[in-house]
C-alpha cells in the first residue's frame, strides 16, 4: 500500500538543543562524549517523533554534526591537507577545523545550497585520496533500528551532487574521481544491504539543473554500478527544489524508485509524468507537502493531486512525502503561544508536515469520518486567513494594482541627475563613506534588551541611541569622511527592524531554521498584505544630521532583500509582494526626503538570493526585483542621490541588472572576487555611481594604506574617476570600536593619495 515518508527532519531541535550542544563544545564547556550523548539523545528524539506520528519511511543519516555536504566529504577521507588529516576516522577536531577553521589553517568555503538560505561547506578535492572512513549511514540505521526498532531509510548525498557541489578539480577529471568515488559509494551500500536496509533514499538535486550529455552518461554509470553491485537494495533517487530536466533519461537508470518535487517542480513534473508516463517497474516518492514552505497544506488540493498520480502509478507504487528535506522550516508551531489565532492555525512547520503526510497517506486508503473532518478543518483554517482583515488591504491593493502598470522612472536620466547633485552637494573627487552600521558594541546589544525587557523607558533607550549617534557623528568627522551615516544602533537585525514596524509581518517565538552550521535564522513571516503605517528611521537619521554640516545618508533595507529573507504568504505573487513592499519603502524615502535628507541608501544584498534555479525563469526575476527597486526610489527630486550596497554574492554576471535599478551610487562588496569583479567592468561598462569596497570588514584585521591605494588604482583602470566612491566592502556592526576607526583612518588615507594623482 501506499507509504508516507519524509526526506529528512531539521536537526537544531524545538528549543534550539542542537545549536545550544555544539557551540557549548566548542566554547571548551562540554566534553566530547557529552557531545556526543546529547547529540544522540535529540536525534532519536527525532526519530521517536516521526515513528509516534506514523510516518513509514524515517529518514536516518540526515542528522549532522554541522552540515550533511561536510559529513559525506568527511566520510571518504576528502579533507583538505592543511588540516594535516593522515588518514582512518576523521577526528571532531577536524571535522570542526574544515567547517570553522582552526588558528593555523583557514576553513572551507561555503555556499548556497541551491536557492535556499541553507549553506554547506564546498568539498575541497584537490589532492585528497578518497577512502571510506567510516559508514555514517549504516552507524544511524543500525542505531535507530537497535534502540526504537525503526526499519531506517538512510540518506546519502549522491556522487554526481557530491562532484557538482565541490571544488579543486577540473572538469576533464570528472571521470576520475567519479571512478575513484563509485566504489566507495558501492561499498557503503554494500554494508548496508548486508545490514538489511531496505530502501535508500540517494540525493540528487542536480537533476532539476541543466545536464549535459556527458553528465547523463555518468548518471548511468553511476547507477548501474550500483544496480549490478547491490540488486537487492531498493534505491529511490531524490530529485528536489525544481522540475527534473531530464526526465525520460532519468526514468530509465536502473532504481527502484524516482523521487520528484511535485510543489516546486509541480508544472514541469506533473508535465513529465503525463506525456512521458512513469515506468511500472519503479515507485514514485511523490513531494506533495512543502519541504519549504511554512503554510498548512490545503489536504484537498493535494489528494486531489495524489488521485491524478494514482492514475499514473499504483497506489502500491507511491510514496506520500515530502518536497524536500523538512530542514528548511521551523520545527514547530506547538510552542506558539504569541501568534494570532488565525495566523498560527494556518501554520504547519516541520512537525505539522508529519502529521499531514500521513494523513494524505491514509486518505488514499480509505476516507472515513476523522480524516473527512481533517481535511474540512485545514480548508477552514486556510480560508479564516484568507478572509482576514490583514490579507484584505483595500488601500495597499489599489496602490499597488495602479504603480505597476507605471514606468517607475525618476524625474531625470542619470547624466543629469549627477550634475545636479555634484552643484548641491559639492563633493570632492573619491568621496568616501560607509555602508551603514557601526560596531554594536556589548553596551549596545545590552541597552536594547533592557529596553525590550522594560528595564529601560522609552526615553532612556532613545537618549542611549543619541549618545552613540553623537559619538560615531563627531568620530566620522575627524575620520574625515565626506558623507555620513547614523550607525544603525537602533537595530538587531535590517530586516526584522522593518518587519517590527510595517503591517501585514509576523514574528515567531521559536521558528528558527539552520542558515549555516550552528547559526539560526528566524526569519519574519510576511503573512498579510504589506502597509507603512508609521515612519520608521526618519528620528534617528534627522537627529544624526542635526548634529553635522555634512550629509547624512538615510538607510533603508530594499523590498527584494526584506522578501528573499522572510517567509512569505503563498496565495499572492511574490511579485506583488515585492511591489508592496517597496510601496511601502517608497512612503519612508519621501519621509526621510520632507524630513531633509538628500541621500538615501536602499541596501539590497540578498538580491541573487531569490534567483530561480532554472535558467529561463531568471530574467524575468531581476526585471520585477529591479522594478521593485526602482518603485521604492523613483519620487524623489533629482538633486536626491539614492544609494544602494550589494553584498553576500557573485555579480559579475548581473551587471546589467544593477545598473538598471539605476541607484545614483551603489556600494558594493568586493573583496572575496575583486579581480573578477574588475575584469567584467572591463567588458560591461557600468555609468552610475560606484564605490568598490577597498577592504574586506569580515576580519579584524586593519588593512594599510598601501593595499587600499593598490584596490583603488586597480579599480580606477576600468571605472570612471568622476563616479567612483570609496568605501569598506559592508556594515561595521560585527566590528571593534578601535579597528574600525583604524581602517577608516586608513582608507580616508588612501583616498588622499589618490586624490593627488588625479
Ligand atoms: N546597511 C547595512 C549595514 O551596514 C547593510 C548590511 C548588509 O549589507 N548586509 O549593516
Ligand atoms: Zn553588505
Amino acid at each position: 500500500m501506499t507509504k508516507s515518508s519524509v526526506l529528512g527532519y531539521p536537526r537544531i531541535g524545538a528549543d534550539r538543543e542542537w545549536k545550544k550542544a555544539l557551540e557549548a563544545f566548542w566554547a571548551g564547556k562540554l566534553e566530547e562524549n557529552e557531545l556526543h550523548a546529547r547529540l544522540q539523545e535529540i536525534r532519536l528524539d527525532h526519530l521517536r517523533k516521526q515513528q509516534a506520528k506514523g510516518i513509514d519511511l524515517i529518514p536516518v543519516n540526515d542528522f549532522s554534526y554541522y552540515d550533511h555536504i561536510l559529513d559525506t566529504a568527511v566520510m571518504f577521507g576528502i579533507v583538505p591537507k592543511r588540516f594535516a588529516y593522515t588518514g582512518g576516522a576523521v577526528p571532531l577536531s577536524v571535522y570542526y577545523g574544515i567547517a570553522r577553521g582552526t588558528k593555523d589553517a583557514a576553513a572551507s568555503e561555503m555556499t548556497k545550497w541551491f536557492n535556499t538560505n541553507y549553506h554547506y561547506i564546498v568539498p575541497e578535492l584537490n589532492d585528497a585520496s578518497p577512502s571510506l572512513t567510516e559508514n555514517k549511514p549504516l552507524i544511524a540505521y543500525l542505531e535507530a533500528k537497535e534502540k526504537l526498532g525503526i526499519e531506517g531509510k538512510p540518506v546519502i548525498v549522491g556522487p554526481l551532487t557530491f562532484l557538482k557541489l565541490s571544488k579543486g578539480y577540473d572538469a576533464s577529471e570528472t571521470d576520475a574521481w567519479l571512478d575513484q568515488l563509485v566504489p566507495l559509494y558501492t561499498q557503503v551500500l554494500q554494508e548496508l544491504a548486508d545490514a538489511g536496509v531496505q530502501w535508500v533514499q540517494i540525493d540528487e538535486p542536480v537533476l532539476v539543473t541543466k545536464l549535459n550529455d556527458g553528465d547523463v552518461q555518468r548518471l548511468n554509470k553511476i547507477y548501474s554500478a550500483f544496480a549490478s553491485a547491490v540488486p537487492n537494495l531498493n534505491i529511490l533517487l531524490q530529485t528536489y527544489f525544481e522540475s527534473v530536466e531530464n526526465y525520460n533519461e532519468i526514468i530509465q537508470l536502473p532504481v527502484q524508485g524516482i523521487g520528484l518535487d511535485f510543489v516546486h517542480g509541480l508544472e514541469g513534473n506533473l508535465q513529465s509524468i503525463q506525456t512521458s508516463g512513469f515506468p511500472a517497474d519503479k515507485v514514485l516518492g511523490a513531494g506533495i507537502i512543502d519541504g519549504r514552505g511554512i503554510w498548512k497544506a490545503s489536504l484537498q488540493d493535494k489528494l486531489t493531486l495524489l488521485q491524478t498520480l494514482t492514475s499514473l502509478v499504483t497506489p502500491e507504487r507511491l510514496i506520500v512525502q515530502s518536497s524536500s528535506s523538512l530542514l528548511h522550516v521551523p520545527v514547530t508551531t506547538a510552542k506558539e503561544t504569541k501568534l494570532a489565532a488565525e495566523l498560527k492555525e494556518a501554520l504547519a512547520f516541520a512537525d505539522e508536515k508529519l502529521d499531514e503526510i500521513v494523513i494524505l497517506t491514509r486518505a488514499l486508503k480509505q476516507t472515513d469520518a476523522d480524516i473527512t473532518a481533517k481535511i474540512n478543518e485545514a480548508e477552514l483554517k486556510l480560508q479564516a486567513l484568507q478572509r482576514s482583515g490583514d490579507r484584505n488591504r483595500k488601500a495597499v491593493q489599489d496602490a499597488v494594482a495602479s504603480i505597476r502598470v507605471q514606468q517607475p522612472n525618476r524625474s531625470h536620466p542619470f547624466e543629469e541627475r549627477h550634475l545636479a547633485q555634484q552643484e548641491k552637494w559639492q563633493l570632492p573627487l573619491f568621496p568616501t563613506t560607509t555602508i551603514g552600521s557601526f560596531p554594536q558594541s556589548t553596551e549596545v546589544r545590552k541597552a536594547r534588551q533592557q529596553w525590550r525587557k522594560n528595564e529601560l523607558s522609552n526615553e532612556q533607550y532613545s537618549a542611549f541611541i543619541r549618545d552613540q549617534i553623537d559619538n560615531w557623528i563627531s568620530i566620522q568627522e575627524e575620520i574625515g569622511i565626506d558623507v555620513l551615516v547614523h550607525g544603525e544602533f537602533e537595530r538587531t537585525d535590517m530586516v526584522e527592524f522593518f518587519g517590527e514596524k510595517l503591517a501585514g509581518f509576523a514574528f515567531t517565538q521559536y521558528g528558527w531554521v539552520q542558515s549555516y552550521g550552528s547559526r539560526c535564522v528566524k526569519p519574519p513571516i510576511i503573512y498579510g498584505d504589506v502597509e507603512f503605517t508609521n515612519e520608521m528611521t526618519v528620528e534617528e537619521t534627522k537627529y544624526a544630521q542635526s548634529k553635522t554640516d555634512r550629509p547624512v545618508k538615510g538607510m533603508l533595507t530594499g523590498p527584494i532583500t526584506i522578501m528573499n529573507w522572510s517567509f512569505v504568504r503563498e496565495d499572492i505573487e511574490r511579485e506583488t509582494i515585492a511591489y508592496q513592499l517597496a510601496y511601502a519603502l517608497r512612503q519612508e524615502v519621501e519621509a526621510l526626503e520632507k524630513a531633509g535628507i538628500g541621500m538615501i541608501q536602499v541596501d539590497e544584498p540578498a538580491v541573487r538570493e531569490g534567483l530561480p534555479l532554472k535558467q529561463d525563469q531568471q530574467a524575468n526575476y531581476l526585471d520585477w526585483a529591479v522594478k521593485a527597486f526602482r518603485i521604492t526610489t523613483c519620487t524623489v527630486q533629482q538633486t536626491t542621490q539614492i544609494h544602494t550596497h550589494m553584498c553576500y554574492c557573485e555579480f559579475h554576471d548581473m551587471i546589467d541588472s544593477i545598473e538598471a535599478m539605476d541607484a545614483d551610487v551603489i556600494s558594493i562588496e568586493t573583496s572575496r572576487s575583486h579581480g573578477e569583479l574588475i575584469h567584467s567592468f572591463e567588458e560591461n561598462t557600468y555609468e552610475l555611481g560606484i564605490g568598490l569596497g577597498v577592504y574586506d570588514i569580515h576580519s579584524p584585521r586593519v588593512p594599510s594604506v598601501e593595499e587600499m591605494s593598490s584596490m583603488i588604482d586597480r579599480a580606477l583602470r576600468v571605472l570612471d574617476p568622476k563616479l567612483f566612491w570609496i568605501n569598506p566592502d559592508c556594515g561595521l556592526k560585527t566590528r571593534g570600536q578601535e579597528e574600525t576607526v583604524s581602517s577608516l583612518k586608513n582608507m580616508v588615507d588612501a583616498t588622499r593619495i589618490a586624490r593627488a594623482k588625479h
